[in-house]
């Protein structure tokens, strides 16, 4: 929770309203200062061997183990994230990240070579080079995770990385960034530059090279039309709307206990969130009372005073007015409240965990995206049907598809448009370091993760070499004669006629 007067954001904790801490925004000219000295603390950085960049992001690790509680503890205050998540998603997940690019990011970001079609007397070689100042504008619910994994990535291809973190979560940057400077990163390398979305915008503008923006749809619009205005790349992390397909032979115990986690781990924040859950006719009356029964069981409360919670509060209170209105619009067009569907009393920004039945896809709970602790369960009988739902939506970030039997399964999973599709389990996937999160439809464009997100914090630069390097000149150079155009014709048959017969036919000048 925060309120912003003048130039400074004051984080107030959506466990219990009191003040955690407060940080100055930064001004245009402030941003533009950070991205200018960044650029030369690249021309540094970037022509460092890859090695000792690699050897930074253990060193990160390092310290970032060593002072892991101080991260769990400003995000407990923070945004109220229970201990367990804040250990798991803040600390533990960053840390995989931090090992799998130390120990592959040599292997992943060498001159490949590739193989030659026609011009076989040619060699050709893609190298990757930094991009320069790679922007980070990351969103508030994973507010150490994202914005901090995108920089490693960042920082490990070469690149110096201004941070704009969310103004609803400010205060766990400057953490991050105290460790990194412990770490040893220079400085003007790594930078944060603090405020509300102008501020994210004057960053895009003040010359950087790349951006990575993760965050809503509304603001990856922007963000692209900026990028696409200043002809710079933009990876977009978009918002989700992730359907969780039970069929009709699923395990109902590990369906039920994924489903649980999976729509209600940090309260429902989470762009791969469990938002629609779709259950197969035959199941659907011995499922959903079960789930019913687990959700009610969740404790919510604060994290500040105990590790013994499963769900804490929405980050601040749009967010909280976005939940109410998305279950009064479902209850107006009558959707039936099995359990929760209110507020918490109390001084926090809580709310019940809420399980809607009677869902209709007329109902903004199945269209738009929630963020939020609530679960709408429609029922829906046999697989195409159940695909033809996942598909119904604009976004297609995750989809998880519950099933015994592994082949069917994997049909399923084929079939429905999201970026990663998970087969008996939820979410788990942000924190597979080497798998691709990428979010189709509007989700997002480009991944981060994975091989290919970190080549995409480099320039792709393709060197074409000589492979015989004692031929003069190629056969379609100057000077053009009529016996080189009577060959031409010949080779051209010959390479690209229709089966063996064809092509000799052209060579011999046959046809
Ligand atoms: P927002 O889009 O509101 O904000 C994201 C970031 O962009 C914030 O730092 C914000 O600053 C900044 N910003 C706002 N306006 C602009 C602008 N015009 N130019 C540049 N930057 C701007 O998203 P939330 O923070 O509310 O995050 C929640 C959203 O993020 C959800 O939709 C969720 O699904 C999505 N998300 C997607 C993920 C993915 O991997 N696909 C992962 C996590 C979240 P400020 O906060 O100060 O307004």
């Amino acid at each position: 929770m925060t309120s912003a007067r003048e130039d400074t954001i004051h984080v107030d904790s959506p466990v219990d309203g009191r003040r955690v801490g407060e940080v100055r925004c930064t001004t245009v000219e402030e941003v533009r200062d950070a991205v200018a000295r960044a650029r030369v603390a690249q021309a540094e950085w970037g022509a460092r061997p890859l090695r000792e960049r690699c050897d930074m992001l253990r060193a990160i690790r390092a310290r970032l183990l060593a002072r892991r509680q101080d991260i769990v503890d400003i995000v407990a205050r923070e945004s109220g994230k229970p201990r367990h998540e804040a250990l798991l998603h803040e600390v533990m997940a960053p840390l995989e990240l931090l090992t799998y690019f130390a120990d592959e990011a040599e292997r992943i970001l060498a001159p490949t070579p590739i193989p030659m079609h026609l011009m076989v007397h040619r060699q050709s070689r893609l190298h990757y080079a930094p991009r320069g100042v790679v922007a980070v504008i990351g969103p508030w619910n994973f507010p150490h995770n994202i914005p901090f994994g995108g920089a490693a990535m960042a920082l490990v291809a070469g690149n110096a990385v201004v941070i704009k973190p969310s103004e609803s979560t400010p205060l766990v940057a400057e953490v991050a960034l105290s460790i990194w400077r412990e770490a040893g990163v220079p400085h003007d390398l790594v930078q944060l530059v603090h405020g509300r979305g102008d501020v994210g915008a004057a960053l895009i503008d003040a010359g950087v090279d790349m951006v990575e923006f993760t965050g809503s749809v509304a603001t990856g619009r922007n963000v692209g039309a900026m990028c696409g205005e200043r002809v710079i790349p933009c990876v977009l992390e978009l918002g989700g709307k992730a359907p969780a397909l039970v069929l009709d032979d699923a395990d109902l115990d590990r369906a039920l206990n994924a489903c649980t986690w999976g729509g209600f781990a940090n309260a429902g924040q989470v762009c791969a969130s469990i938002e629609r859950l779709l259950v197969d006719g035959r199941i659907h009356d011995r499922f959903v009372p079960a789930f019913v029964e687990r959700v009610k069981a969740l404790r919510v409360g604060s994290a500040i005073e105990s590790a013994d919670i499963d769900v804490g509060p929405l980050v601040n209170l749009r967010q909280l007015e976005i939940v109410e209105a998305r279950v009064k619009d479902a209850v107006a067009k009558g959707a039936k409240v099995l359990c929760g569907g209110h507020r918490v009393d109390g001084p926090g920004l809580f709310f019940a965990p809420t399980v809607l039945a009677d869902v209709t896809a007329d109902m903004d709970i199945v269209n738009q995206e929630t963020f939020g602790p609530v679960v709408p369960i429609q029922r829906i009988d046999g697989d195409e049907a159940l695909i033809a739902e996942a598909n119904r939506s604009h976004l297609g970030l995750l989809a998880y598809v519950f099933s015994s039997d592994g082949a069917r399964a994997n049909r399923v999973a084929e079939r429905i448009v999201a970026g990663t599709v998970m087969i008996n389990d939820v979410i788990a996937a942000h924190a597979m370091a080497e798998t691709p999160w990428a979010g189709l439809k509007q989700s997002g464009i480009g991944s981060t993760h994975g091989d290919d997100g970190l080549r995409h914090m480099c320039q792709e630069r393709h060197v074409n070499d000589e492979a015989m390097p004692w031929m003069d000149r190629e056969l379609w150079w100057y000077p053009y004669r009529a016996k080189d155009v009577a060959l031409l014709e010949r080779a051209i048959g010959g390479l690209y006629g229709d089966g063996l017969i064809d092509r000799a036919a052209h060579v011999l000048g046959k046809r």
